[in-house]
């Protein structure tokens, strides 16, 4: 196939016999599988991992030099490649990284050129070779700040102390030829560090523990990269980097930054000037050649897993890559993953635990809210407030306290629904399987999937009827409800502030809403699971979960998983101080107070929650217990995404066939489901079908994946009609 592809690259005048043919990775535009670096021609030899620029068609485009080269095999074949472009002074991406990406796009079924330009900042790929060197230069003489008188650390606590005397070692050098004294957590030369599983509640101190192993690395002279979910949700992390590593350089890579930020971060780490690189997911493929240690904070976090393109878990290439460059990972949680919970238990990660809080901060009290016991005023399907007396009892207590109190709810807007009494029209998207959420506002009607909006009608459009209601709540109307039951402290109207995605639109207006929640100018926090995550409230000592219910049965068999460390992280804002910890409170409003994952969260017992959960999951086989590659298509009509899928699936049997005749495979070793719509089966007026694949071997399911996927990509040819399809490995929701 790489054949075929070279001779794009078009003809060029014959050359010498020293000509030397250069395997050249680029950006090819399919998502395909297909192998292959391109050859370029280029006198002399260009180390692997060099950045170059190539012709391919017309265009030149940035270019990652593979492999070595090899000469010519005869005189025919040079002049059927053209010839490298410029070569970009930069020192060559390592055999590691190359290791890294070339496994990613393998496993998750992707162009290598494709990930591993992907993965470079954009800016880089528009660079010219002096614009580069000169920005290089300028990153060079950044004057690096100068030494700081490293302040007092805090004692450690028993716990921390414990784990850490547990690590000691870990992140000593492994250099060939040292000597190497034996101690604990140290591994055998050669060989990687057993990945370490740290399960801390919320507030022991996990934060501290990477510090110290960072401090560590960094003393090695190694670079340290820091994995958070979502960095804008935490400022604080990144302040205590920085103000604890003042005399060494840290730098983010995240979506947020600018073009130009993100390349020059991503250059400072890649020329060794960065020593901590604290990012989001798409920093575990940077290039770091000095890399000594990695942490993965709060690894459960969904936001690990690349939703589109190549649908990489950036945890589990962490991991991967720790293992490639036989380095210590440290992966932390208060509610870890199930996969990795029962890695754990297998004896494939090293366990370490922090059952309690730092000081004497208790975890916060949990008490139910029968929603059963409620008057209908609470409770009623449409109209309902959801406020209970109980609940609003607890918040105003806060208030007349000088308290703050967090109300979490996960749906924004004002109604997920506008509903005509008289004729039944609900207000439908029509371009999704959805309803359009009533937002008041700005009295819009907004499809949350396509983004459709439009002006709340007067009348009910299909009868006229003028009197329309809104059903069921989200957060707008949660605030609105509230606000008459609760009196401000200082008599006035109490201080509320939402915050949710539609708060914080504009750049900026999170950071600024967290700072009023933290001076204390707020006595209300009404918000999604956005203010759930990280944030360290020190005036919070109630926080409500108002209506978790719908993840306890939904079709989506992580749901409960999700559901339950939300809330134990929401449960963890409160009472991080702990001189309020005594008295702080989650209250919990449900209908259903004897479900093992309410029992278990008023116990802040996760184990006991994990043990029930892998038990359900092993009875009817699902992940951690096998392994899912889910192929989804969007076409645009269900007809057409149909013939995809049952062409799609034919291939699959046929190849699956195969590989047992060839005996790569046993019988029953790999199921194939029928093809069935999406969970949102439209959006934005395209069908979405998906088909999914389950099997106990993982090697089982990569070998079936491998055949299959360039099967796919050619008979994409002949499905006009299908917009999209992607290969999802180990999806996170099905
Ligand atoms: P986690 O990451 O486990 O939720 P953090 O690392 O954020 O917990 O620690 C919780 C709080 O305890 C933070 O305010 C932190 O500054 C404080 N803390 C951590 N370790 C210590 C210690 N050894 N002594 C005093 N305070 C500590
Ligand atoms: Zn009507
Ligand atoms: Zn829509």
């Amino acid at each position: 196939m790489a054949q075929d592809l070279d001779s794009s690259a078009g003809v060029s005048p014959p050359n010498s016999a020293a000509t030397l043919l250069t395997p050249v990775v680029v950006d090819l535009p399919h998502h395909s599988g297909l192998g292959g670096a391109l050859s370029y021609r280029h006198t002399g030899p260009l180390p692997a991992g060099t950045l170059v620029q190539v012709p391919l068609g017309r265009r030149e485009v940035l270019g990652i030099v593979w492999d070595a080269p090899r000469e010519a095999a005869d005189t025919v074949e040079p002049e059927a490649c053209k010839p490298v472009g410029a070569v970009l002074d930069l020192p060559p991406l390592s055999d590691h990284w190359r290791a890294l990406v070339s496994f990613a796009a393998d496993y998750y079924r992707r162009g290598l050129g494709e990930l591993a330009l992907s993965v470079l900042p954009p800016e880089l790929r528009k660079a010219t070779p002096a614009a580069l060197a000169r920005r290089s230069a300028r990153l060079a003489r950044a004057p690096s700040p100068g030494p700081v008188a490293p302040s007092a650390l805090p004692p450690l606590t028993p716990e921390q102390s414990a784990v850490l005397q547990d690590l000691v070692g870990l992140t000593a050098v492994q250099r060939p030829g040292d000597e190497q004294t034996a101690s604990a957590g140290r591994p055998r030369r050669g060989a990687a560090p057993t990945p370490v599983l740290l399960h801390g509640v919320t507030g022991s101190g996990k934060t501290e523990v990477y510090l110290r192993l960072a401090q560590e690395a960094l003393a090695q002279g190694r670079q340290v990269l820091v994995m958070v979910p979502e960095i804008n949700l935490t400022p604080q992390l990144e302040a205590r980097l920085r103000e604890r590593f003042a005399c060494h350089t840290l730098v983010t890579l995240h979506s947020g930054l600018t073009p130009a930020q993100r390349v020059n971060h991503w250059l400072q780490a890649h020329l060794g000037q960065a020593d901590l690189l604290l990012g989001t997911r798409l920093s575990v493929m940077a290039s770091l050649p000095r890399l000594g240690l990695i942490v993965v904070d709060e690894e459960h976090d969904p936001s690990y897993k690349q939703q589109e393109g190549a649908r990489y878990s950036a945890r589990d290439l962490a991991v991967y890559r720790a293992h490639l460059e036989g380095l210590p990972v440290i992966l932390g949680s208060a509610t870890p993953s199930l996969e990795s919970w029962r890695h754990a238990q297998q004896g494939r990660y090293r366990l370490l635990r922090m059952p309690s809080r730092v000081g004497d901060g208790a975890l916060p009290q949990v008490d139910l809210v029968d929603l059963n016991l409620q008057p209908r005023s609470v409770v009623s399907g449409a109209g309902g407030s959801l406020l209970s007396t109980a609940l609003v009892a607890a918040v105003q207590e806060r208030i007349d306290r000088g308290e703050q109190s967090l109300l979490l709810l996960n749906r924004r807007g004002y109604a997920p629904v506008l509903h005509c009494g008289a004729c039944g029209w609900k207000s439908e998207c029509p371009h999704c399987s959805a309803w359009r959420v009533f937002h008041k506002v700005d009295r819009s009607l907004r499809c949350h999937h396509c983004g459709a909006g439009e002006r709340v009608p007067r009348a009910c459009p299909a009868c006229g009827n003028l009197d329309l209601s809104a059903i069921g709540r989200g957060t707008e109307r949660l605030e609105e409800q509230l606000l008459p039951l609760l009196r401000g402290r200082d008599g006035g109207p109490p201080r509320l502030l939402r915050i949710d995605a539609d708060t914080t639109r504009r750049a900026g207006s999170l950071q600024s809403q967290l700072a009023q929640v933290h001076e204390g100018d707020v006595e209300v926090l009404v918000g999604t699971q956005m203010v759930a995550k990280g944030h360290d409230f020190r005036r919070i000592t109630l926080v409500a979960a108002v209506n978790p219910d719908g993840a306890l049965f939904s079709s989506d068999f992580r749901a409960p998983e999700r559901l339950f460390a939300l809330l134990m992280q929401a449960a963890g804002r409160a009472g991080r101080d702990a001189q309020q910890a005594a008295r702080s409170r989650m209250l919990v409003q449900t209908a259903f107070p004897t479900h093992p994952l309410v029992q278990a969260l008023r116990q802040h017992d996760y184990e006991a929650f994990a043990a029930s959960q892998l038990q359900e999951r092993e009875a009817v086989g699902l992940p951690p217990y096998s392994h899912l590659a889910v192929l989804r298509v969007e076409a645009r009509s269900i007809e057409a995404a149909q013939a995809f899928m049952a062409e799609a699936g034919a291939a699959a049997q046929a190849t699956l066939q195969l590989l047992q005749a060839q005996q790569f495979l046993s019988a029953g070793e790999l199921t194939l489901y029928p093809a069935v719509p999406a969970p949102m089966a439209r959006v934005a007026d395209l069908e979405r079908w998906q088909m999914l694949l389950e099997s106990a071997s993982r090697p089982a399911l990569q070998a079936l994946l491998r055949q299959w996927s360039p099967q796919l990509l050619a008979l994409r040819e002949h499905h006009r009609a299908v917009v999209r399809w992607a290969l999802d490995v180990d999806p996170l929701s099905l």
